[in-house]
């Protein structure tokens, strides 16, 4: 990430930061790479991510490694290990940094790229999964994506009560519709079958939206809590539709499942985040039964959505003063009037090369300063300097008692 970029991520890092803490969230930071078994217990065999997508490698003492392909496993494999969960409540967490996938890349899908993202481990109220679908939109909202052009997708994927019952009333519904459906969803029949609801295969896209919908097969609990989540997004006022073929593709999620697309600039790669509750993945680590729910979000594809809705990421100058000198006699007055500035809290640079005052006042605007202070001998001579506002060319002579004060003021 060249600074450009790395500015942008450290703009969305701050903002989610700022965000996050408002609902309670606390930052953890897990390791880049786990024992291989973290992905494979936690995100299913059969799913794309653990059967085609990992870097996975062996160390030196012939151990099992993989770079993380995602942050869910990590953060609730460190939760149990250390007892995060305190009992009886939730602990809520957040994580930010590189993901690795081996995927095809295209535009908005690369091979190692970063999320952000917050998990909520221990609560199963649906309250709760209003709030985490919140926090993603208000995320968004917040960096500068236009409501409007957001599209928010939520469903529910049962649990273990009803969602046997459904996968094997789509087996059976690929099974019948075998010859329609592309080689790759047949096999899904016998491993993952809710995951032909999100083959790109337009002749699989046109059968599968005539299969039977989880909608209308939810048991009582989860019919009833899909029902309230939907009632508590409505009370904040957050539009959704409905999508009842989201269908995430890990195989962890329970209830509620969620996703943000945009329309503009990202082509088939559209989704900006999304997340969902999994209520028995902590078990799945050999954890006691503890709810859990969270999101994580792209932060290139995040980028590439304000680039569309033509939003600037706000970017601080890099110097806010700059201190030219006349001459070389002056530079250690000039060097110790930069040094004062930074001290009073003022991005500040200076000329160390001894250039031209018109190559300096050029490096002054490249560098976006709204006042340049110039040190020359006779201005010294005077106890001042002379500060010039680079937006008017104005100039006016400053003591040099008390300087950054009143330059601080100047800035105000
Ligand atoms: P997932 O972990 O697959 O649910 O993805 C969550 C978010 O991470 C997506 O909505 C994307 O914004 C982002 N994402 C996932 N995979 C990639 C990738 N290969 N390249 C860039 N962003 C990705």
């Amino acid at each position: 990430m060249l600074p450009e970029v790395a500015r942008a991520w450290e703009y969305l890092t701050r903002t989610a930061q700022e965000l996050f803490a408002r609902y309670g969230y606390e930052p953890i930071y897990t390791p880049l790479f786990e024992h291989t078994e973290v992905f494979t217990r936690g995100i299913g065999e059969a799913t794309d991510i653990v059967s085609k997508e990992m870097y996975t490698f062996t160390d030196r003492s012939d151990r099992s490694l993989t770079l993380r392909p995602e942050g869910t496993a990590s953060v609730v494999r460190s939760a149990l290990e250390h007892s995060l969960v305190p009992q009886g409540s939730y602990v809520k967490l957040y994580y930010a940094g590189p993901m690795f996938r081996y995927e095809r890349p295209q535009k908005g899908r690369m091979r190692q790229f970063w999320q952000i993202g917050i998990e909520c481990l221990g609560a199963a109220e649906p309250s709760v999964d209003a709030e985490v679908i919140a926090v993603l939109i208000r995320f968004f909202e917040a960096v500068g994506i236009p409501l409007e052009n957001m599209r928010l997708l939520i469903n529910s994927m049962g649990d273990e009560t009803c969602r046997p019952a459904y996968r094997e009333t789509v087996a059976t519904f690929i099974r019948d519709h075998g010859e329609a459906l592309c080689e790759e969803c047949n096999r899904r029949a016998e491993t993952n079958p809710l995951r032909a609801f999100d083959c790109k295969n337009p002749g699989c896209v046109e059968v599968m939206a005539e299969a039977p919908l989880f909608r209308d097969e939810l048991c009582d609990e989860c019919a009833d809590h899909y029902e309230a989540v939907k009632e508590y997004l409505d009370g904040l006022g957050i539009t959704y539709e409905e999508d009842p073929k989201l269908v995430r593709g890990l195989d962890y999620y329970t209830r509620t499942v969620f996703e943000v697309q945009v329309d503009a600039g990202l082509g088939s790669q559209n989704a900006i985040g999304g997340g969902g509750r999994y209520d028995r993945l902590m078990e799945q680590y050999g954890g006691k039964p503890t709810p859990g729910l969270g999101f994580a979000l792209g932060f290139e594809r995040t980028l590439l959505a304000l680039e569309a809705a033509g939003v600037e990421i706000p970017a601080p100058p890099l110097a806010e003063v700059y201190v030219a000198r006349v001459d070389e006699s002056v530079s250690g007055m000039a060097f110790g009037f930069t040094s004062a500035l930074r001290e009073t809290g003022i991005a500040a640079e200076m000329d160390h090369q001894a250039r031209s005052l018109k190559a300096q006042f050029k490096q002054a605007d490249r560098l976006g300063a709204r006042l340049t202070v110039i040190v020359g001998p006779d201005e010294l001579d005077a106890g001042e300097v002379t500060v010039r506002d680079m937006g008017t060319k104005e100039e006016v002579r400053v003591p040099i008692e008390g300087m950054a004060g009143r330059i601080a003021a100047l800035l105000a």
